[in-house]
């Protein structure tokens, strides 16, 4: 029988803030030459927007009348992905701790979600991608070739949250850190618009002892098996 042939292949990896996903979604991409989409980072750009406009959070109305006139690019290079909003690099506000408190509300108010879906499933047609977030698997991309769903415990979620934080000069506290990933992953898990949860066809992997390499070698190996099978038209 001849290969499959396919123009475009998905990959999702969902889970909580910071299980993994980025650096793993990023290397992947980087290694196989396929896009990768952080839809985290789309969300707290939006994030960005209405802390600029100084908008209440509460004022969902508001938040989707901005959010209808904000434009987000995502400029990835080999390294990293560059965050433009309105044609402005704002890539390093996106990660702030007021970010981090703000984003629940924002990323749950319907329209918000409307534009980031319809601006994610855009970007991946004719195209191969490694898509990372909360809601990929689920109500995105639920016909995705592959779907994975990370998760690790909290406190080496703290510790790499930290570290990263580290890296951008932010110092706060373990105990901070884990008080603010605990409120965003139960926030994450509860609310009704997309809430963060493995799809059913999901092949969970838990990162809490596997290295950044063990990581992405497990999931180059699930994609190496179904790549086998198809032929696609390589990297985009
Ligand atoms: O992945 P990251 O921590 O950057 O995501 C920031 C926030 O954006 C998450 O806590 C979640 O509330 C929201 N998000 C979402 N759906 C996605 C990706 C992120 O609701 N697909």
């Amino acid at each position: 029988m001849s290969p499959k042939p396919k123009s475009s292949i998905v990959v999702t990896i969902d889970g909580p803030a910071a299980s993994g996903k980025s650096t793993t979604a990023r290397r992947l991409a980087r290694l196989l030459g396929w896009m990768y989409l952080d839809t985290g980072a789309m969300y707290r750009a939006m994030t960005v927007k209405v802390l600029d406009h100084h908008i209440p959070l509460e004022d969902t109305e508001a938040i989707s009348r901005l959010a209808e006139t904000t434009e987000i690019n995502l400029i990835s290079t080999s390294n990293e992905t560059r965050v433009w909003i309105d044609g402005i690099d704002r890539t390093d506000e996106i990660r702030n701790p007021a970010v981090d408190r703000a984003v629940g509300p924002v990323c749950e108010v319907p329209r918000v979600r409307e534009l980031m879906v319809g601006f994610q499933r855009r970007l991946a047609e004719k195209r191969c991608l490694i898509a990372e977030g909360r809601d990929m698997g689920t109500v995105v991309f639920p016909g995705a070739d592959l779907k994975f769903f990370m998760v690790a415990s909290v406190e080496e979620r703290t510790q790499r949250r930290q570290k990263d934080m580290l890296k951008q000069n932010i110092q706060i506290s373990l105990k901070e850190l884990e008080a603010e990933i605990r409120k965003r992953d139960e926030r994450d898990s509860r609310r009704s618009q997309s809430p963060l949860k493995p799809a059913e066809d999901a092949v969970l992997v838990d990162t809490t002892r596997l290295t950044p390499e063990e990581q992405v070698d497990l999931i180059l190996k699930h994609i190496q098996n179904i790549t086998a099978g198809m032929e696609h038209s390589g990297p985009k």
